[in-house]
């Protein structure tokens, strides 16, 4: 109200339309000011804050003039409370029975096997930490991007026998969780680069091939890579950037 007394006629009529009190603008600015003040509406609040200059003591406000040779006083700026002096004294207390006790039950659930032990993810078959795992019908999202028809040929026993592909998704069957990483590229409907469905899938190993000695499997070997060790001053083995993949001349093993 105070500010409409000292505002013009147009001022009341739109401080009134804000109130939702309409005043023709033929009205007076005093019969304006009292349709204001004796309206009521939701929007006006009960309670008003005041806000005004605070005036600082006369021989204060001289004795700050004097010390800092301003005309003007600073008013006090009240500052937080010094920091309490260091409690910890020193040298420190032996460590008590319960902090043994603590400090050695710490470390036995640190090396409890949930902590270390690893498994295979069943999208890209990485091996990943187990609490880090996800089962695989719990994340919650389309294994769709993992669709690769003509990928997984399925084992055949007779040269003669039909070749076959597994359908549905590339997923390891043996493997029922899956890592962070694949979860992520996956609830974005994208492929991760280390999928079996990106070409990797190799399937299970026949027993008769998994169990086959270091000799064994150079003579099978469809291919032969060749890899280049170098010994560094240090002592540490440095491995050259060469990995190149010879085809085996298998029929002339044989
Ligand atoms: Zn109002
Ligand atoms: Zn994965």
């Amino acid at each position: 109200m105070s500010i409409a007394a000292k505002a013009n006629k147009s001022a009341v009529i739109l401080f009134a339309s804000l109130h939702g009190v309409t005043i023709h603008p033929r009205t007076t600015k005093a019969d304006g000011l009292a349709i204001l003040a004796s309206h009521a509406c939701t929007s006006c609040p009960v309670y008003h804050a005041v806000f005004g200059p605070v005036q600082p003591s006369k021989s204060r406000a001289r004795k700050d003039a004097k010390e800092s040779g301003l005309s003007t006083a600073i008013p006090d700026v009240q500052t937080d409370p010094p920091p309490p002096a260091s409690s910890h004294r020193y040298p420190p207390e032996p460590i008590s029975d319960a902090d043994k006790l603590m400090l050695v039950r710490e470390f036995c659930d640190d090396l409890k096997p949930v902590c270390f032990e690893e498994a295979g993810c069943a999208v890209c078959g990485l091996l990943t930490k187990v609490t880090e795992l996800t089962p695989l019908d719990s994340i919650g999202c389309s294994l769709d991007p993992l669709l690769e028809p003509g990928l997984a040929r399925l084992e055949r026993s007779d040269p003669n026998s039909p070749v076959s592909y597994q359908s549905g998704p590339i997923v390891d069957p043996s493997l029922n969780a899956v890592c962070s990483y694949c979860i992520s590229a996956l609830s974005r409907d994208r492929r991760p680069v280390n999928a079996l469905a990106n070409g990797l899938w190799v399937g299970a190993v026949p027993e008769a091939l998994a169990c086959l000695t270091y000799a064994e499997q150079c003579l099978v070997a469809r291919v032969r890579t060749n890899r280049c060790v170098v010994r560094v001053s240090s002592g540490h083995s440095k491995m050259t950037a060469n990995a190149i993949s010879f085809a085996c001349p298998t029929v002339k093993v044989y």
